[in-house]
């Protein structure tokens, strides 16, 4: 009864995004024009932030957010190592230098008595990680980052459409950022935005991502000038109109794929919550999870089924179920460069022997949930006879 191969993620694309991107493509702008603007106008709108800028990827967008902050030589920023490395990397590509705080234990998100712990007097900046989909304990890093003068970066690209106590990812922190890769909720090929409410970092993100020359090719073209200056160092971070185009039909379905996410996350959970050999990570009551993941811990790795033999047993089933993440600290580049180590972050440490990310995607029907969790069952072994 194996269905198709199941990866973790997936994207989606329509003949409805084919044809807003063809039009585009017919058009006179394919980078920088009309659509770029729609697109962060949009992701704005939905996220209920003031400010929108496009980027070219995630990363681009964490690295403009490092960039606007002034993060530079000898500067710290505290990250969580359960996250992928672009989190960390943003800061070095700054010249800073990211100090990893350890996580929650049923969340695995960034722990603020942790974060407390890790400041210092070169402490500029907090990257919080919604991680899965879940929002951080926003309030409790809004006030450490007060009190300590401290900017507050989301790294919300597990979390668009999330909710925490009310109140929208987009508007929890300084700055957030989402990214458009197509294992995320909606994509453009590559793509990346940064939303906050300070026009001022809104500014200075839009230089950056054009070679820190503040007129663009539109609105030279639109005045009929040559002249331009080059007032900062930047890059070329731009997201051009063919894939604002896409982001733009995708993120009309966004809201229908975020119920599915919550409704398979549902199925999942229903099934899983009282067993004794697994166990979905926490949801806080006061967040609306966005599901880009379902991760589980493995609770008695010790009992006999190791990580890698069940991971071994779902792929052999056509499950690409995957491991999210090596933490950040341990990788080869991290131990050399910045002489980190096991024992830094214990939390996230012993996590990542336990993790599985099961696949969920919208398009995913009941019938592949089913065999999902039916092949995670087979692949315990007899762990409901054991429970009883
Ligand atoms: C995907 C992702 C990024 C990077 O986004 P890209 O668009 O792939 O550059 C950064 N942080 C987290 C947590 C991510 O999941």
């Amino acid at each position: 009864m194996a269905p198709r191969f199941l990866p973790y993620a997936r994207h989606a694309v329509d003949q409805e995004d084919l044809a807003a991107v063809c039009a585009v493509l017919s058009s006179d702008w394919l980078t920088t024009g009309p659509v770029v603007d729609q697109f962060e106008e949009a992701v704005g709108n939905f996220v209920g932030a003031r400010e929108a800028v496009a980027l070219s990827s995630g990363t681009a967008a964490l690295h403009s957010a490092m960039a606007a902050l002034g993060i530079g030589l000898g500067d710290e920023v505290i990250v969580p190592p359960m996250t992928f490395a672009a989190t960390a990397n943003c800061v070095v590509f700054q010249g800073g230098t990211p100090v990893f705080a350890d996580v929650d234990p049923e969340t695995l998100l960034l722990d603020p008595g942790q974060v407390r712990q890790r400041i210092t007097s070169r402490t500029k900046a907090v990257i919080a990680v919604d991680y899965a989909g879940q929002p951080c304990d926003y309030d409790a890093l809004r006030e450490i980052c007060a009190r300590h003068s401290l900017a507050l970066v989301a790294d919300a690209c597990h979390a668009l459409g999330a909710t925490y106590k009310g109140r929208k990812v987009g508007t929890l922190a300084d700055m957030t950022v989402f990214s458009f890769h197509p294992a995320k909720h909606i994509t453009t090929g590559e793509g990346g935005m940064v939303v906050t409410g300070d026009p001022e970092l809104a500014r200075r993100i839009r230089l950056f991502r054009n070679h820190g020359i503040a007129a663009d090719h539109k609105q030279r073209a639109l005045s009929g000038t040559w002249y331009y200056e080059m007032t900062a160092l930047g890059y070329n971070y731009r997201l051009s109109d063919l894939q604002c185009a896409l982001g733009m039909s995708q993120l009309r379905k966004l809201p229908r794929w975020l119920a599915r996410r919550r409704e398979i996350a549902q199925k999942y959970a229903s099934r899983l919550h009282n067993s004794a050999r697994v166990r979905p990570l926490k949801k806080r009551p006061e967040n609306e999870h966005a599901y880009h993941l379902y991760v589980i811990r493995l609770l008695r790795p010790d009992l006999g089924i190791s990580r890698e033999e069940v991971f071994k047993r779902l792929r052999q089933r056509g499950i690409g179920a995957n491991v999210h993440y090596i933490p950040v600290h341990l990788h080869p580049f991290y131990r050399e460069t910045f002489g980190t180590r096991r024992g830094l972050c214990p939390v996230a440490e012993k996590a990542y022997d336990q993790i599985i990310s099961l696949p969920l995607f919208p398009a995913m029907t009941d019938d592949e949930v089913e065999y999902v969790l039916a092949s995670l069952e087979a692949a315990l072994g007899a762990w409901r006879a054991k429970e009883r």
